[in-house]
């Protein structure tokens, strides 16, 4: 059964609002299952971060000026009696969308519905959230630019005006149905908000992109987690490990997580600066924070392409990855990072990144070998 939570300005929620993940809706539109456990989140959570999630908005850390903005849109939704317009967070992933989309309804006293985009392949796979969404209630829609164009169209009523058009039957009998929804508010999280269609973007009228974090905000995380997950941590070794995360919180949980099980197995326990450099030279994140893909994009680019423009796709088929996957999880950073340039040419080197390989352009041998310049 739905459970509705009607929001009541400046009160808390009687007990935590439950985070529901309806399985991929059939036609029928059966209600979503409730997968909850004592803390109030689904115990068959894929993200092993769920754990280390932020719970309410205090919790949250960096991110100041969305963090700021989000307040006021709360305070005023609360004050309101209304739900919250539909908002959009866009930024690499491992930023937080997800956090910042599970701590909004916990903040309202609100339910979430968590639907991701390529699941939905039919506006029949999406119904079900829509029919089940109660008043102010929120459904996030991860990876949101995935979602196909039919499912997209579907979409546009029932953000505009809680109503959605069913057409049951075809040709001379087909007629259309229109289902009134409870108002509700749809976070969309995106990795690629360029590739969202300009009609959807403009139905959020809310729109937060988050950035990379600074060596201050993941040392703070760090030592959180850390006590969190019961494990000693030097302030060094936590600044070891934020230097190495790469601006992202995710990546500083993982690389955590690893030096605690190296620690625990190869010393007593306490993540030092000895222990985490050990243990991150074994995963081979070298000290700017790069992985073995990451320096395989920088030596495909300065080997095959002689340092560039070089297109994506051709890098992409060269490395047998995904362009996708350049674009979201490696391109960002090294860009960020002043390590490869984007020009209307195409992807270049930068002496910099020469530079952290230790790669001598003027060196005959090195421009020899690696047909540079
Ligand atoms: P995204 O949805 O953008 O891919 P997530 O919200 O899943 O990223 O974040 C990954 C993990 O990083 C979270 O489980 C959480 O532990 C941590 N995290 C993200 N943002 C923050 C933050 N602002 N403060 C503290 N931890 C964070």
């Amino acid at each position: 059964m739905v459970r509705q939570t009607i929001i009541r300005p400046e009160e808390e929620p009687e007990e935590e609002p439950r985070p529901r993940r309806t399985p991929r809706g059939g036609a029928g539109g059966e209600p979503p299952a409730i997968t909850a456990t004592g803390a109030g989140f689904p115990a068959d959570d894929p993200e092993s971060d769920d754990e280390l999630r932020p719970k309410r908005l205090t919790d949250v850390v960096g991110q100041r000026k969305a963090v700021e903005r989000l307040r006021i849109m709360l305070d005023a939704t609360r004050k309101r009696k209304e739900p919250l317009g539909h908002l959009l967070l866009d930024g690499p992933p491992g930023l937080g969308k997800t956090t910042l989309a599970t701590v909004i309804p916990r903040e309202l006293g609100v339910e979430i519905q968590m639907a991701s985009a390529p699941a939905l392949t039919a506006p029949k796979d999406l119904l079900p959230y829509l029919t089940n969404a109660g008043h102010g209630t929120v459904l996030f829609i991860d990876e949101i630019h995935r979602l196909p164009p039919a499912v997209e169209e579907f979409l546009y009523p029932a953000m505009e005006d809680f109503r959605v058009d069913i057409t049951l039957g075809d040709g001379l009998n087909a007629r259309t149905i229109n289902l009134k929804l409870q108002p509700f508010t749809i976070i969309g999280a995106t990795t690629r908000s360029g590739m969202l269609t300009a009609p959807l973007r403009d139905r959020f009228v809310n729109r937060e992109h988050l950035d990379f974090y600074d060596l201050d905000e993941l040392v703070t995380i760090i030592t959180r987690n850390a006590k969190k997950l019961r494990s000693e941590i030097t302030p060094e070794a936590a600044t070891e490990i934020a230097r190495r995360s790469r601006g992202t919180p995710r990546k500083a949980n993982n690389l955590l997580r690893w030096s605690r099980d190296y620690a625990t197995s190869r010393g007593d326990g306490r993540i030092t600066t000895e222990m985490c450099d050990r243990a991150l030279e074994m995963l081979e994140v070298d000290n700017l924070g790069l992985e073995r893909q990451d320096r395989r994009y920088l030596e495909t680019l300065i080997g095959v392409f002689t340092g560039g423009p070089a297109g994506l796709q051709a890098i992409a088929h060269t490395m047998n990855v995904s362009p996708d996957t350049l674009e979201d999880e490696v391109e960002p950073y090294l860009l960020r990072s002043g390590l490869i340039q984007r020009t209307p040419r195409g992807r270049m080197i930068t002496a910099a990144a020469l530079t952290h390989l230790k790669i001598d352009p003027s060196d005959p041998r090195d421009s020899q070998q690696r047909k540079l310049f």
